[in-house]
């Protein structure tokens, strides 16, 4: 039966049925149609082009229809495991170093009885009575018949007759599991890392899903981050900015100390190399960017009013004011 190559690829891929019904060399659809219009077919692609404008060309292959690849007689319905998902919220700080989580997680586990078979430890799964092991019978589809996938093993060509009792027959359990994950120095907001085989257990043999871990980075109450660098506010008194003078500073590794120049003006934003957060691909660490706030004291006694006011700071040189009196001079005519 199975001498010729052709015979055989088509058996392969379409089982006994489709011999049983007529195939190979003649018209396996032979009478459903009406009219005749399919005698002469000895290929069901011939079919398949004529009604959908001839495979990939015209956006529907032959494939599709029939479910699945043609190929070998050991066709596998491994299904892959679900990926899944699962949002972590970490500090900043953990995000600078790096940092291990650890996270209970549910999921579909391949069943440790019956070794994801689903047949009751001892027994093997049997070869499905309805299609033979091929995974495929013949069915109507609207006025012919074509392969289609066997109700009755879905398609795997195998039935549990003797089911595992802990799975049921379905081959996987539901599990809670407690995992350690390791977050990588310089994962951001939306960072997603992959824990391979983290998601559900495949079905038939299928490759198990992955864990996609998201991040979020905590806001925090003293650094902002924009990618590798860090900002951060910093007051500084009056008399600082006018005269100059040290200060210190935080960064996320600890104090340092910052030389303020002699008239530093508000909103001057100073460089601190180094200092900002790491890449998460690696390399060096980025810098830490300063924004200087002089702050106007509030609260001064009449002794310093009157010294302040001794000063006459008005008429020494203010060289913002200066230009922007200049400019707005035509808006401020009368
Ligand atoms: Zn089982
Ligand atoms: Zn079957």
């Amino acid at each position: 039966m199975l001498s010729d190559k052709e015979k055989r690829a088509q058996y392969d891929q379409f089982g006994a049925d489709f011999f049983e019904k007529g195939g190979g060399g003649r018209n396996p659809y032979g009478g459903a149609g009406g009219a005749g219009g399919f005698s002469g077919f000895s290929d069901p692609r011939d079919i398949f082009s004529q009604f959908f404008g001839g495979g990939a060309g015209g956006g529907f292959s032959f494939e599709d229809i029939l479910g699945g690849r043609g190929g070998g007689r050991a066709r596998s319905h491994a299904q892959n495991g679900q990926d899944a998902t699962v949002n972590v919220t970490i500090t900043l700080e953990d995000a600078l170093l790096g940092t291990t989580k650890k996270l209970r997680i549910r999921k579909n586990d391949s069943c440790p009885d019956c070794g994801g078979s689903g047949a009751a430890p001892g027994s093997q799964p049997q070869t499905c009575p309805n299609c033979h092991g091929s995974g495929q019978v013949m069915m109507n589809q609207g006025f012919f018949q074509a392969p289609g996938q066997c109700p009755q093993c879905g398609g795997t060509g195998k039935v549990v007759t003797n089911p595992c009792k802990r799975c049921s027959g379905t081959g996987r359990i539901r599990v809670e599991k407690e995992i350690q994950i390791n977050i990588p120095p310089g994962v951001d907001t939306g960072s997603k890392l992959r824990v391979p085989g983290g998601g559900d257990a495949g079905i038939n043999g299928g490759a198990q899903g992955n864990l996609y871990v998201v991040i979020t980075v905590a806001e925090h109450d003293v650094f902002k981050r924009e990618k590798e660098t860090i900002l951060c506010d910093l007051p500084i008194p009056l008399t600082t900015a006018i005269l100059g003078g040290i200060v210190d500073v935080p960064t996320m590794t600890g104090k340092t100390r910052m030389k303020i120049a002699p008239g530093t003006q508000n909103g001057t934003l100073l460089r601190i190399p180094g200092k900002g957060m790491p890449a998460l691909k690696g390399g060096k660490r980025g810098d830490q960017l300063v924004k200087i706030q002089v702050e106007v004291p509030v609260k001064l006694d009449s002794r310093q009013k009157a010294a302040l006011e001794a000063l006459d700071l008005n008429s020494t040189n203010q060289p913002l004011q200066e230009a922007f009196c200049k400019k707005a001079a035509r808006f401020m005519d009368n």
